[in-house]
């Protein structure tokens, strides 16, 4: 790699583990390295670490209710976002073998979608909410489509392109009116906007490290306590035999570390980084003719901007970003190298010539002014040079 500034604006594809985090999870890895479940004093100690994580989780995402021996058991440590989905809705079917259906919208992360069309093919009758051209979900469909053969509605707290903030809540309370369990995919939500589960009749939340400045590899499933809950990994006894397999001890350690940051940190994403984004926004917008955002303008995440390009292509627009050393992403971090609109940008029904060059700008908290500035500066002549080129662009 060549020593020019990495201008890094990829947050929701993954971010930098945080300083204080990587030195809460090292000696983890090389002096306190013993397994949780042991007998011994060296292992066994590590436990209480883990539970100490467990509750820094907990206190994140306002799970408090503890078990009768003070632990809060409605967490779970898995290993990634996908997991904790993938369980979640595995779960749920199990728990009402007697409903069939599943809920999901159009726009959730493959993560959940993928699933659902896989379910599909196992015969599982699977209902997808359509969304409208901000990405913002139909409320209405949504209650037609929900009924009492449902046993999972799975609806993303945030989205990761669009950065659309959905009424989760709200949803839930539809589910459950017809018995229905509720999941929500808040991996790109938690650390970003204020998310608690006690205030609301979420039943089951996916969250995943490496997106709040964690280590990849380690997320969570919060579970409600009393749900039905059926693991998807059979094995040891670990996480009270709900997940199997050896704890990955440094890095849940390092996610109760981020979570206590996250805590601190959600104030300056909704002032400093938000302050950030929006002037990015009206820089580039400003000044580049036909770029235009995308998604909802009211109920977005403080992080998130996916702005259009009007004919010019997004994985070209990336090549020239990263001569520069600024990194983006086109749509959607998990569909770049394919050269189709992501499912999201086509559930909204974006013309195709925006949709195809749509990046994705995604801050942090350790972006700065000059940062933004630059960016601002570059973005006019790599459009203007692309446009030359393309045979969609008219003045
Ligand atoms: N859900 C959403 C909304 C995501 O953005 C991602 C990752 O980009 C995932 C799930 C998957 O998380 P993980 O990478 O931890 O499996």
């Amino acid at each position: 790699m060549s020593s020019k500034k990495l201008i890094y604006l990829d947050n929701n594809a993954t971010t930098a583990v945080a300083p204080e985090v990587f030195e809460a999870m090292r000696p983890y890895l090389c002096e306190r390295y013993g397994n949780p479940g042991s007998i011994h004093t060296f292992g066994g100690s590590v436990m209480a670490k883990i539970e100490e994580a467990r509750e820094q989780v907990a206190a994140l995402i306002g799970a408090s209710r503890k078990d009768r021996h003070g632990k809060f058991t409605e967490i779970i440590f898995t290993s990634c976002g996908s997991e904790s989905d993938n369980t979640a809705v595995f779960s749920a079917l199990r728990a009402c073998p007697k409903r069939k259906k599943v809920v999901i919208s159009v726009v959730e992360h493959p993560a959940v979608l993928s699933l659902g069309k896989e379910l599909e093919k196992r015969g599982y009758p699977v209902s997808y909410i359509p969304v409208d051209s901000k990405g913002r979900l139909d409320m209405e469909r949504y209650e037609e489509m929900v009924d009492s053969e449902t046993a999972i509605v799975s609806i993303m707290w945030a989205n990761n392109e669009t950065g659309n903030i959905y009424p989760v809540e709200k949803c839930a309370e539809i589910a459950h009116r017809y018995g229905a369990l509720f999941h929500t995919d808040a991996v790109q939500a938690i650390g970003k906007i204020p998310c608690n589960v006690s205030d609301s009749e979420i039943d089951m939340l996916s969250l995943s490290g490496h997106k709040l400045h964690a280590p990849k590899g380690v997320g969570v499933l919060y579970v409600r306590r009393g749900i039905n809950f059926h693991p998807m990994q059979i094995g040891g006894h670990q996480e009270r035999g709900r997940r199997a397999g050896t704890e990955n001890v440094a890095s849940i350690i390092a996610l109760g570390k981020a979570a206590e940051l996250a805590m601190k940190s959600i104030r300056d994403e909704n002032t400093r980084v938000k302050a950030l984004r929006d002037r990015l926004e009206q820089g580039i917008c400003g000044s580049i003719p036909k770029a235009m955002v995308l998604g909802d303008p009211e109920n977005r995440l403080p992080n998130t901007s996916l702005i259009g390009f009007e004919a010019v292509e997004g994985e070209s627009i990336l090549m020239m970003m990263d001569r520069l050393g600024i990194c983006a992403s086109s749509g959607s971090a998990c569909t770049t190298g394919s050269l189709e609109p992501s499912h999201v940008l086509r559930a909204m029904g974006v013309p195709y010539t925006v949709a195809h060059g749509a990046i994705r700008f995604s801050l942090s908290t350790y972006n700065t002014a000059d940062e933004i500035e630059f960016v601002i500066r570059e973005m006019p002549g790599i459009i203007a040079w692309l446009r030359k080129l393309s045979p969609f662009w008219k003045e």
